[in-house]
């Protein structure tokens, strides 16, 4: 019995792992599809800041209009193509659909950086900052400064010799970069010393319990001080509540990004959002805590 039991197992994990690879071609031949035929599409959440009311960005977050399946959010498909050539594809059309959108936005007077993501492998080009030349002189209109790369801090791992580097390399032709989702790493510091990025971006993790966890508030704190000592601009990732930003402001934590202040919207929605806009009463006159 045991060994037909074994036998009988062996087989279901076989045609499991079989079906499983079968499924993985698939889609990846099913992205690619995708890609060719226009199925992705941007959504831009806007960066603020939360004490003057200056919309100062927007990031481009990716989705996958699924024709059956509907809009697909990018932990649905972007695992499956994380460490495939089809990355960079992908990645060069989020370029330059944002930078599409952000000269649209510029000639009708309204001047929006535009942040993206970066994976690693898309990271790791040698000939990115070529790419992004290119890719910037398609919109020749686009000021200095209009383009911002947001690294994740665990896809830099790699030579960070070459990263910096490119980073450089980037921010000399006016692409700025930031260090997304700060402090999840495990070399948040090695990363903030080493890499030219001109901001810090803190993980939504650290804001989300900041009102009743007093250690998120010192890391909080810290960071900013970190910040502050590296010249590096700070921005809180995840502001959900009226109380997120009121707490962030009295910190010193004047840029801020999260559903409490808008959701990822499609491109359309983003010009009346951005006229209409103001910081909410309860921001106003907001004192930085004493020191001590
Ligand atoms: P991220 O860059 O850290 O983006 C923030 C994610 O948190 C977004 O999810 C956003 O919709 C969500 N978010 C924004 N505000 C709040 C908030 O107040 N509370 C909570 N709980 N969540 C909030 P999304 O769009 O599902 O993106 C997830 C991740 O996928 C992004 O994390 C980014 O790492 C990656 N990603 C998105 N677009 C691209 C892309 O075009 N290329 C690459 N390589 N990665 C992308
Ligand atoms: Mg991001
Ligand atoms: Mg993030
Ligand atoms: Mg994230």
């Amino acid at each position: 019995h045991a060994k037909l039991a074994g036998k009988s197992r062996y087989h279901l994990f076989d045609a499991d792992l079989d079906r499983s690879i079968r499924s993985h071609h698939e889609s990846l031949e099913r992205l690619q599809q995708a890609l060719e035929q226009e199925e992705f599409e941007l959504h831009y959440q806007p960066k603020v800041n939360m004490r003057s009311g200056e919309v100062i960005g927007v990031e481009a977050l990716v989705r996958w209009n699924h024709p059956t399946r509907g809009l697909l959010p990018p932990d649905q498909f972007l695992p499956i193509i994380e460490e495939h050539p089809l990355i960079e594809a992908l990645g060069e059309w989020v370029i330059r659909q944002a930078l599409a959108q952000a000269a649209a936005w510029h000639n009708t007077g309204l001047p929006l950086a535009v942040s993206i993501n970066m994976a690693a492998h898309h990271l790791n080009q040698r000939q990115l900052p070529e790419r992004l030349t290119a890719l910037l002189a398609e919109q020749p209109e686009l000021p200095e400064g209009s383009l911002e790369l947001e690294i994740l801090e665990t896809s830099a791992l790699g030579d960070l010799t070459q990263i910096s580097g490119l980073l450089e390399a980037c921010q000399h032709i006016g692409v700025r970069v930031s260090l997304d989702d700060f402090g999840t790493g495990y070399s948040s510091l090695t990363y903030l010393k080493w890499l030219p990025a001109g901001t810090v971006k803190i993980d939504q993790s650290f804001i989300r319990d900041l009102l009743d966890t007093p250690e998120d508030l010192k890391i909080l704190a810290g960071v900013l001080g970190l910040a502050e000592a590296f010249e590096r601009q700070v921005i809180a990732e995840g502001v959900e509540t009226l109380e997120h930003g009121q707490l962030l402001l009295r910190l010193g934590c004047e840029l801020g990004q999260g559903y409490g202040i808008a959701y990822p919207m499609p491109p359309e929605a983003i010009p009346a959002w951005c006229a209409e806009w103001r910081p909410p009463a309860q921001w106003a006159g907001q004192m930085p805590l004493p020191a001590n």
